[in-house]
């Protein structure tokens, strides 16, 4: 009770008589003025306080609907979490900064055959009796002490007696207050990709054995193949250079363009083998743009005369006469489309041209065509002409012959060559096969002069050349070439024979087959050079070679040889051979 009231009760109880009652009126009635304020002030109060009450118990409401909304959001995102670490197919676990478990996932658990609860708390090796190695637990701890991620470490751990493959990323955990705590890792199991990728491996490995073995038989028939061809080129030469009357002649004519023709299909065979292998060897060297010409004249005029179609070669005037390039691969591409041109015109004629488009001191962009009046191609098979095996459809009753590797070859040639190709064509009318190709002009050694029938170009008189060959066909026309240029040339069948001749007489030049009984043209160079060295000579050594395939000049090279001619050769070829063996072999001695 408040104390005023009390007061007024006990003033109350004390007023006996009206007198009393008359004094003690006024100060009950003050009091209970006062009791009545203090009850409106108590009532104001307590009306703030209920309302305060009101106000915090709603919030309370609020909150307590917030605080259910954020629970009942945690409860999914726990239950997602769960669902992720149950359904992902992989492995996951949390562990402490001691690498001992604090959570993993069913599959974790399914993997360990262990359940979850004796999973926590414990250690990999405690985990997995057998677990060996110690590389994997050191990159987790690395994780640890750095606090960085590390990603796919891969690993082959045995799982229940099975081989398992597993790649691992791993990353840090961290408190809210950036201390590292632990490490959560994820595995895959990629036991199948790693299946799949040594079957890959093996299957490569057996392809490439294959291609081995294809580049290895490729290089072994050209060898049987070019002999026994430069057998018949050689020796035609040499009847050539016979007197022969003009049915005589004719007829070897004929005998040189089939051997060329079958030369052209064995190296299209070969080139195309080579080039798939990447092993095209190209052979840059000074040459005689009209000489390359006139073979082309006489191999194709033959076959278009036997058409009854006009063959003409027209070169420009300002085009230069002396080139280095590749000139037997640049003859192969014009004999390649001037022997189509002759395969699909019936009547009419085949020309060829070539322009200068762009020249400076060092080098020559030429422009080649071969034109025809044949029956052209449809603008629709235009675009995979240079593919191989292309074939275009035509009207056509004859069944013409052909690889439909020509023109792929030429294709790949220019481009090794750094040039281009293409073609323009009326269906019906005629075509024109055209190519550019840049030559090179720097430091050109002129060589002899134009080539007529017959002339004996005598630039090595007095010069002696030992020649170390096992076949006898090559015997005599490598020895008739050679003396055609004047040299005096000593034979040999074999590389021990040539070896005890190097050491018993002073040659100016020495040409080596490859392959020879006793010792072969590799191991001659090598003895020649040891026997050479301290003295200051260097006899320029060139290989005589059957295969032309990439990689071979650099075991020419290795050996010690300055150059290498490879069969069928010509006069030409051999000479232009001999000068740039001669430059390397000058730069080389002292
Ligand atoms: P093939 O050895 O079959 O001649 P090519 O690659 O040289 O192979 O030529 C592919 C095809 O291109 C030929 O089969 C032919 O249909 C067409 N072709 C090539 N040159 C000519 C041409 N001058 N005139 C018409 N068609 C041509």
């Amino acid at each position: 009770m408040p104390k005023n009231l009390q007061s007024i009760i006990d003033d109350l109880r004390n007023l006996g008589t009206p007198d009393e009652f008359l004094s003690g009126r006024d100060r009950i009635l003050e009091e209970l003025t006062r009791v009545n304020s203090d009850y409106e002030k108590l009532n104001f109060k307590y009306e703030r306080s209920s309302k305060e009450k009101n106000i915090l118990s709603s919030l309370l409401t609020r909150t307590s609907a917030d605080l259910k909304k954020v629970s009942d959001n945690l409860k999914i995102r726990a239950e997602e979490l769960s669902t992720i670490l149950t359904t992902i197919p992989a492995y996951v676990y949390f562990k402490d900064v001691n690498l001992n478990y604090i959570l993993v996932n069913q599959s974790y658990a399914e993997l360990t055959g262990l359940p979850v609860d004796r999973i926590t708390g414990r250690s990999l090796v405690d985990i997995f009796s057998n677990y060996k190695s110690t590389a994997y637990l050191e990159t987790e701890h690395n994780v640890i002490a750095s606090g960085k991620e590390d990603y796919n470490i891969e690993e082959e751990i045995e799982f229940n007696g099975r081989a398992r493959w597993v790649s691992t990323n791993l990353a840090p955990i961290r408190n809210p207050a950036g201390k590292i705590i632990g490490l959560i890792g994820i595995s895959w199991d990629i036991t199948e990709r790693k299946h799949y990728e040594s079957e890959l491996k093996r299957a490569k490995e057996l392809a490439e054995a294959g291609t081995m073995a294809k580049n290895e038989f490729i290089a072994s028939i050209s060898h049987e193949f070019r002999t026994p061809m430069n057998g018949i080129l050689g020796l035609s030469e040499i009847l050539k250079n016979t007197p022969l009357d003009e049915g005589q002649a004719d007829l070897l004519k004929g005998i040189v363009s089939s051997a060329e023709n079958l030369l052209v299909l064995v190296n299209d065979l070969l080139d195309f083998s080579a080039i798939e292998a990447g092993k095209m060897e190209l052979d840059f060297h000074p040459f005689i743009l009209d000489r390359v010409l006139e073979d082309v004249f006489q191999m194709m005029n033959l076959k278009a005369k036997e058409k009854s179609l006009d063959f003409s070669v027209f070169i420009s005037e300002d085009v230069p006469k002396h080139l280095i390039g590749d000139s037997q691969r640049l003859r192969q591409i014009i004999i390649n489309l001037a022997g189509n041109a002759v395969k699909f015109t019936d009547k009419g004629r085949i020309e060829i041209h070539i322009h200068l488009l762009k020249s400076t001191v060092d080098n020559a962009l030429l422009r080649f065509e071969v034109i025809d009046t044949g029956i052209g191609i449809p603008p629709e098979a235009k675009d995979s002409l240079f593919k191989v095996f292309s074939r275009v459809k035509q009207n056509q009753s004859k069944l013409i012959v052909g690889s439909g590797l020509g023109l792929s070859i030429c294709k790949k040639l220019t481009d090794l060559l750094s040039g281009e190709i293409g073609v323009e064509s009326v269906q019906g009318k005629g075509s024109t096969f055209w190519f550019n190709l840049p030559f090179d002009l720097t430091g050109i050694k002129i060589l002899p002069g134009e080539k007529t029938e017959n002339t004996e170009v005598k630039l090595y008189t007095g010069m002696k050349v030992l020649v170390a060959e096992d076949n006898l066909i090559n015997q005599k026309i490598v020895s008739f070439q050679l003396k055609r240029l004047g040299f005096e040339v000593d034979l040999v069948d074999n590389g021990q024979l040539a070896l005890e001749k190097f050491y018993s007489c002073n040659y100016n030049i020495v040409i080596l087959d490859i392959q020879m009984p006793v010792m072969d043209g590799y191991e001659v160079a090598k003895a020649i050079r040891v026997y050479e060295a301290g003295t200051g000579n260097h006899v320029p050594v060139i290989a005589l070679t059957a295969n032309a395939m990439k990689g071979d000049r650099e075991l020419y090279l290795a050996a010690g040889m300055d150059g290498y001619v490879s069969k069928p050769f010509t006069s030409e070829t051999l000479l232009s051979a001999i000068i740039q063996a001669e430059t390397l072999a000058a730069r080389k001695g002292v």
